[in-house]
């Protein structure tokens, strides 16, 4: 028997209003998870994890792999029957468990997405080259993905300097705004 937990609705009003999507219109067809190219990276399937916030499960869910894993592609709600925007409700899981300092599932690509956000903040732009470096140097990984990354430049598609954006007072009220929400 499937039994709610204490607070479900909590949980489930939060993820609504941080992400704005009614997922209660979800019919749990799984179209979602068959369509989704990284559920072999995730703990739970995309459908499961709607169902886990609908049923109150929050420390499963917020501590889940699934939602640092989704890449955003937005595949899935293209398939969805009911347009259901399931990044925008990973979006809100990820923001509530960072809100909430709650074990990472996987605190790697938090890490990975930390960098790309600090180039943001400094150039207005990603600079893939100072993401890759200071990602490996935080975990003190320099080996691995050398290949790939030799080849990266190679071809060109690593820039040696970060392009930059003119305007740096708009990246400075961005991120000032951003801190405070
Ligand atoms: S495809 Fe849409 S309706 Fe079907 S399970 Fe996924 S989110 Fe729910
Ligand atoms: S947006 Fe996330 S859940 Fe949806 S298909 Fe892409 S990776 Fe999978």
């Amino acid at each position: 028997m499937i039994e709610l937990q204490k607070g479900h609705t909590d949980l489930a009003t939060d993820i609504q209003k941080r992400s704005g999507i009614n997922f209660n219109a979800c019919l749990h067809c799984r179209t979602c998870s068959n369509a989704c190219p990284f559920v072999a990276g995730m703990d739970y399937l995309p459908n499961v994890l709607l169902r886990m916030v609908q049923m109150g499960m929050e420390e499963q869910a917020l501590e889940s792999s699934t939602i640092w894993v989704c890449v955003g592609c937005n595949t899935c709600c293209s398939f969805c029957p009911m347009a259901i925007d399931i990044p925008a409700v990973m979006d809100g899981l990820r923001e509530k468990a960072l809100a909430k300092g709650v074990k990472i599932g996987e605190p790697d690509i938090l890490s990975f997405h930390n960098e790309v956000l600090k180039t943001v903040e400094k150039y207005g732009r990603t600079h893939k080259l100072e993401i890759m470096m200071r990602y490996k140097l935080k975990k003190r990984d320099f080996l691995s993905d050398m290949g790939v990354g030799l080849k990266m430049l190679k071809k060109r598609k690593l820039d040696l300097t970060p392009s930059k954006i003119k305007d740096k007072q708009a990246l400075v009220k961005i991120f000032k705004h951003n801190s405070k929400t």
